[in-house]
């Protein structure tokens, strides 16, 4: 596998033949290997992106606190078939003077855009950027984001881009939390509680999150993609999830 930590890095290394593309702020877990798989089954060679967003993130958000292990990301990579690993710093691709940003309205502004304004503006302008760097045939992300899937879905309608998306469903642990960098911020006691997360969603029952400190639970057809996603707030962790329900076409 071929690091690159510039764009000159990028384009240098960059495979020929079909590229499966997947975006990804790092700290791998078993999610993350089901896009790889997924990309390197489908593809002629596969590209991650490694970068921790700034942009995403508002003031008082984890930014800062966001796991960060290159090191052990690019052995886990590796070994799930990455060609290349794309880990540029913040200022390549947003160096001084930048001032451009793609917003995709109205699917960016429930859910998860209500609490966290100005999130997906950012995720479809770096996602925007990675696809013109890479130029992929087909682009991976998780049903876990399912509110990201359809904001980038509709960017690559919208403005014509040449790539597929594919969505991997949500892998989970053996409890049913969903498998999230995020984890890693809960005490034992705290993972205990936030199981209520995957099982109010199982059931459709908010009531099961009596106690936790809720966001949103909440049906939604996102671009006919119907959901009912919920997030919570376990401690200072905050989680998401969801559960496609019946009538979505996947
Ligand atoms: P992240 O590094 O958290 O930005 O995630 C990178 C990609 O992995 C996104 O497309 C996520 O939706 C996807 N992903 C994260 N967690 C999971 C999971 N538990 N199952 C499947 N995909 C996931």
């Amino acid at each position: 596998m071929k690091m690159a930590r510039t764009i000159a890095e990028l384009q240098a290394a960059r495979p020929s033949g079909e590229i499966g593309l997947v975006p990804t702020m790092g700290a791998y877990h078993a999610g993350h290997v089901a896009l790889f798989e997924a990309a390197r089954a489908e593809n002629d060679a596969v590209v991650a992106s490694l970068f921790v967003n700034p942009a995403q993130f508002a003031e008082g958000e984890d930014f800062a606190l966001y796991p960060r292990d290159r090191e052990r990301d690019s052995c886990i990579a590796a070994e799930s078939g990455v060609d290349v690993l794309f880990a540029p710093d913040a200022s390549e691709l947003y160096p001084s003077g930048y001032q451009t940003w793609v917003d995709v309205e109205e699917l960016s502004r429930p859910l998860e855009g209500a609490f966290r304004p100005g999130h997906f503006r950012a995720v479809a302008t770096v996602c925007l950027k990675l696809f013109n760097l890479v130029r992929p045939a087909r682009a991976y992300f998780g049903q876990k984001d399912a509110q990201q899937v359809a904001v980038v879905g509709r960017l690559v309608r919208d403005l014509h881009l040449p790539l597929e998306l594919h969505v991997v469903p949500t892998v989970r642990d053996d409890d049913g939390l969903a498998l999230s960098s995020r984890n890693v911020f809960l005490s034992a006691d705290e993972r205990e509680r936030a199981l209520a997360l995957p099982r109010a969603l199982a059931a459709r029952d908010r009531s099961l999150l009596d106690g936790l400190d809720v966001d949103y639970f909440e049906e939604a057809d996102l671009d006919g993609m119907h959901v009912l996603a919920a997030a919570v707030r376990v401690g200072s962790t905050r989680l998401i999830d969801n559960v496609p329900l019946e009538g979505d076409p996947r």
